[in-house]
């Protein structure tokens, strides 16, 4: 057997539980205060291997190495982008590939991360979804993306990572608690200490999941991937919507802001043809007086060959006239790193 499938078959470490760890030690004839050390070194320190726990005696780190492997991701190959953003492939422990995104602003630095290998959802616009869904990624694999981009957002740009959203490849709310893990760790001072509220979890809008999150009382913030507030629109551009349709949607935002109080963001992209009539921006503003909410009006990205065409500023203006005179707080965004395809829905592994 090749050394590496034998480092498959130990025990991921990470996957322990505190008093599993505190056992082990115990049992090896140890302190039980070691697995406190050891825990730091996984996460806040985000050690790769064992070599690093150098707080450790040899005997004790050859003691791990013998009994446990450490399933880090790796960072293989780094795109960097004309505007600065930063796009990782990132190999997973098993061979199996994602990416994920780090993007500077003149105030913050955001990760963007993936919490599925592909995507179950089959929505027409993006490029993940050609990949389809092959397995959810584990909350360590989540976690290790967000501290990998905190290390370059350090390393390149000098500067701490402001926020976190999962807008990467897959849907966060089919992955639900590695995502809900995930963020703990990230959250915790015995993680990397980021704040909830700079945390966003973007979802397609899986109704049941939201009323789940809300009965969780979950602290981050959330974003829904609309496009499109009439479902016969909806559907023909996002096949979800005929099991999960618009009326589902809202009932489950109404709880939503029942329970948290906090207001929801929806992305929306407008397309020639598509959802750029008056009709549409009229329906989106009714969708979005069901909660306090404001809009993302983000750019295309285009995947194909024109099937899918960016409505012009005329359209893009019509809808931002009609929300903002209503009251809805709207904003144009603008693509990043567009050039080496990290922008979003453009996330397909292909380099
Ligand atoms: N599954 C989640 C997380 C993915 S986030 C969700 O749907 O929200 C990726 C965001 O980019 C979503 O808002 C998605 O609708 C949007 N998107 C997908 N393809 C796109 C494209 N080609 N151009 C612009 N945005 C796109």
């Amino acid at each position: 057997m090749q050394s590496a499938e034998i480092e498959t078959l130990k025990r991921d470490i990470r996957k322990l539980k505190p008093d599993e760890l505190k056992k082990f030690f115990v049992e090896h004839g140890d302190k039980a205060f070691r697995a406190q050390q050891v825990d730091e070194w996984l996460w806040k320190k985000s050690a790769k291997s064992f070599d690093q726990m150098t707080n450790l005696s040899v005997a004790t780190r050859e003691l791990l190495k013998a009994n446990f492997a450490i399933n880090h991701i790796h960072v293989d190959t780094m795109q960097r982008s004309a505007d600065g953003t930063i796009k990782n492939a990132v190999t997973l422990h098993d061979g199996l590939v994602v990416e994920s995104v780090l993007i500077p602003a003149e105030k913050r630095i955001t990760a963007c991360v993936s919490s599925q290998v592909g995507c179950s959802l089959a929505c027409k616009f993006c490029a993940t979804a050609r990949l389809k869904r092959q397995r959810n990624l584990s909350a360590d694999e989540i976690y290790d993306q967000v501290a990998a981009i905190k290390e370059q957002s350090e390393m390149f740009f000098n500067r701490p990572l402001t926020n976190i959203v999962f807008m990467g490849m897959g849907e966060p709310l089919l992955n639900y608690s590695n995502v809900i893990a995930a963020i703990e760790k990230i959250t915790s001072p015995k993680g990397l200490g980021m704040a909830m509220r700079r945390i966003t979890v973007s979802t397609v809008g899986v109704a049941k999941m939201i009323i789940k999150m809300a009965d969780d009382g979950v602290k981050f913030n959330l974003a829904v991937s609309l496009h499109a507030a009439l479902d016969k629109t909806r559907s023909s551009i996002m096949p979800i919507n005929d099991s999960n349709p618009l009326s589902e949607l809202a009932d489950a935002l109404r709880y939503w802001y029942q329970k948290t109080k906090s207001k929801v963001t929806y992305e929306y992209v407008v397309w020639q043809g598509i959802n750029d009539t008056p009709e549409h921006a009229q329906a989106l503003l009714r969708f979005c007086k069901i909660i306090p909410s404001k809009v993302n009006l983000i750019e295309y990205n285009p995947i194909d060959e024109g099937e899918f065409k960016q409505a012009s500023d005329e359209v893009l203006n019509m809808y931002m006239d009609l929300l903002e005179k209503n009251g809805i707080t709207t904003r144009i965004r603008k693509s990043r790193g567009k050039d080496i395809d990290a922008a979003c829905g453009q996330l397909a592994n292909k380099s």
